[in-house]
């Protein structure tokens, strides 16, 4: 299932309406202003706005992603209650929806340290987990590239948060393609990627793994900087992407593109992978020869 972040400007229904645009099975949105704390009320007419929208349309799964002003491991006092709260509000609302995943980022520890930060992160989610009556909407902690003081960017950390929450109904995990290569996993090629799945196997479970951000990397390999890009267009090479696509394991759930100037590149980056599904066989270890194979039909690579 492939799909992309959709532009929401002039209300989330019309989501749906690029999704119908770009063949998208499954988008990814913010179900509030991902900028600002203050969250306006939600009227019975926009909740069913949305769901006839995304009835008349090719979605099979939305995903949500909660706003990054969200810091569950921060050991501000202030802000850690803030973003509890949020979280609160960001899975009510995905569940008024009727959104399948909720997407979040485990947080940063600041100025504490990292096992502390973990500790507020299962407080925080523990909590909302024992107040929330929704049962449509999972959870999904995002591996992370590892900048600053953010925790999740090795799959001991998501490990060690799942099973302190101990609610695999509740809590799963959203892969980044980006992310855990700038956190230090070899992904490029199919034997590392095998690897690396083998890896994510034995220390989280496959069967944790509900979606995925599929996003090439600007920054390199270990560098801890989350900077996506373009689908072919950064370090990760093409290999992974076409295992990705036709990895039988994952074709029910969630792909979701998440890159730069998505307005102008989604549209061609979906059809990249599409095509990249289709090429039986590995790809030629030559990158001219990959472009040409690629362009040959499809791909036109309008920057
Ligand atoms: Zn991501």
């Amino acid at each position: 299932m492939l799909g992309c972040t959709v532009p929401t400007i002039g209300g989330l229904p019309k989501g749906f309406s690029w999704a119908r645009k770009w063949g998208c099975e499954c988008i990814q949105i913010y179900v509030t202003l991902s900028r600002r704390w203050d969250v306006p009320g939600l009227s019975e007419e926009e909740v069913f706005k949305f769901k006839s929208a995304w009835q008349d349309s090719p979605v099979k799964k939305v995903v949500a992603h909660v706003p990054y002003l969200v810091n569950l491991a921060s050991p501000d006092k202030n802000l850690w209650q803030k973003s509890k709260e949020r979280l609160r509000i960001e899975l009510s609302r995905a569940g008024q929806f009727g959104v399948n995943f909720l997407v979040l980022h485990p947080g940063s520890y600041g100025n504490s340290n990292k096992l502390d930060g973990m500790k507020r992160t299962i407080e925080a989610i523990h909590a909302i987990s024992n107040a929330s009556d929704n049962q449509k909407t999972q959870i999904l902690l995002e591996t992370m590239a590892g900048q600053g003081t953010s925790i999740g960017s090795t799959f001991e950390e998501i490990a060690y948060i799942l099973e302190e929450i101990n609610n695999p109904e509740f809590i799963g995990v959203c892969f980044d393609t980006a992310h855990i290569f700038a956190a230090g996993y070899d992904i490029r090629g199919y034997k590392n990627y095998e690897m690396v799945l083998t890896e994510f196997d034995e220390i989280i479970g496959l069967n944790k793994m509900k979606a995925i951000h599929v996003n090439d990397s600007r920054a390199n390999l270990g560098s801890r900087s989350d900077r996506h890009a373009c689908i072919g267009e950064g370090k990760l090479g093409l290999e992974i992407f076409q295992a990705i696509m036709k990895d039988t394991r994952f074709l029910t759930i969630p792909k979701i593109l998440e890159i730069p100037e998505r307005g102008k590149r989604s549209e061609d980056n979906l059809r990249l992978l599409r095509k990249l599904q289709l090429i039986s066989g590995h790809l030629p270890k030559s990158k001219n020869l990959q472009k040409q194979l690629i362009r040959k039909e499809l791909y036109v690579n309008i920057s």
